[in-house]
């Protein structure tokens, strides 16, 4: 068997009603699609994000892949690693790139042998997934009518943990809009703040001292992403739990986060990770030093799949008999933000079930395609064959 066909599609879709966090705006949705085609018509699906990890696809990786036997993912993993590690490359579009084949490796994989992913990566250890509510992004109202509206709707659909956003406002108007939301859930579900990096060190202490009583489960990138020491000092010196990771491109990346324990909670993203091969044993790291694996989930039904199918095989931490939600139990992102692409692309949409998701157990990634949406939201494609 081998690689006949690359493809690749840009995707941007329109958003009804724009939302905010502390380092954007979205008005619309977008994504890159990966689509790797074997002589024997197999097809794989991956996904990254970004028109440069497009070109990274086409002008550097397609010459290395077609032509060659897409079942030794290991061997084509570190060939493209390094085809890229000495300009510095391998990080950022780079690592999503590297990213989106592998995901799609994987797939095909998965179909050629007839086994869903889960089995692939040895099984299950259990029967679904823990997810929590991504959303109570900023507004263009500035009031809490709609923000508490849309937290209850999360505990009236069972889910047992959300996520707002902080350090879109000052300290303290973040700190009375968290509590807003504490006061409207109740004091029985989970809550988390992201600040998306927002924050130096010391601010990030006061916010963390403040939000103190509101019972945070944990505090999301509270300063710059690769700033080890900066989540170190911001550890010691505030209450909350640390989760991060979301932009860690590789183990490399992840090493001194994992080893140091800047962190408590490890979030890679699988698009950026280094898809689904790097971020087991990103995954495996973790779990060694203590560190609960929390993946974070932003893209479509292709990384829901791969997300769900890779948390369904991570062992508790720490182990438990009864292991429980966020105690033990990993607790995938569950992204609840507008996004058509998401809820378009596969032909079933993944719904959660009081806070779980199933397992896919489809050969693969496990979910069909809608090419016409793929085509319809495309607004630059590019294709190489062998
Ligand atoms: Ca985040």
């Amino acid at each position: 068997m081998k690689i006949d066909r690359i493809e690749t599609f840009l995707l941007e879709s329109p958003i009804d009603e724009p939302f905010g966090w502390s380092q954007g705006w979205a008005e619309s949705r977008s994504a890159l699609i990966c689509k790797l085609t074997t002589d024997t018509g197999i097809e794989g699906w991956g996904e990254c994000s970004g028109a440069p990890s497009q070109s990274v696809i086409h002008d550097c990786f397609a010459p290395l892949l077609l032509g060659r036997d897409p079942s030794n993912i290991n061997a084509l993993w570190h060939h493209l690693h390094h085809s890229l590690h000495n300009d510095n490359l391998a990080g950022g579009f780079g690592g999503g790139a590297l990213s989106s084949i592998d995901i799609a490796l994987w797939d095909i994989a998965g179909k050629g042998s007839g086994k869903p992913l889960v089995d692939l990566l040895g099984g299950p250890v259990r029967d679904r997934v823990a997810v929590y509510a991504t959303g109570l992004y900023y507004r263009e109202d500035p009031g809490y009518a709609q923000l508490i509206a849309e937290a209850q709707s999360y505990v009236e659909d069972g889910y047992k943990g959300m996520k707002t956003k902080i350090g879109g406002l000052s300290v303290a108007e973040d700190v009375e809009r968290v509590a807003a939301i504490r006061g409207a859930i109740g004091d029985s579900r989970f809550l988390m703040v992201d600040a998306n990096k927002a924050y130096s060190v010391s601010t990030a202490i006061d916010i963390g001292k403040r939000l103190e009583g509101l019972n945070i489960h944990w505090f999301e990138e509270p300063v710059i992403a690769n700033d080890v020491d900066g989540y170190l000092k911001v550890k010691a010196g505030q209450p909350l739990a640390l989760a991060g990771g979301e932009v860690w491109y590789n183990r490399f990346d992840a090493r001194d986060f994992i080893v140091r324990r800047a962190i408590d909670i490890a979030q890679p993203d699988a698009r950026f990770i280094g898809g689904i091969s790097e971020f087991r044993d990103v995954a495996a790291s973790a779990n060694a030093m203590g560190l609960q694996v929390n993946p974070h989930v932003w893209g479509s039904s292709i990384m829901i799949a791969a997300s769900i199918s890779l948390t369904a095989t991570f062992a508790p931490c720490p182990y438990a008999r009864t292991p429980r939600p966020y105690a033990q139990e990993p607790v995938m992102e569950f992204d609840q933000t507008p996004n058509p692409i998401r809820n378009d692309l596969a032909s079933q949409p993944f719904e959660a079930n009081k806070g779980y998701v199933a397992i896919p157990d489809g050969p693969g990634l496990g979910i069909q395609i809608d090419e016409t949406v793929l085509e319809r939201l495309c607004i630059h494609k590019r294709e190489s064959r062998s």
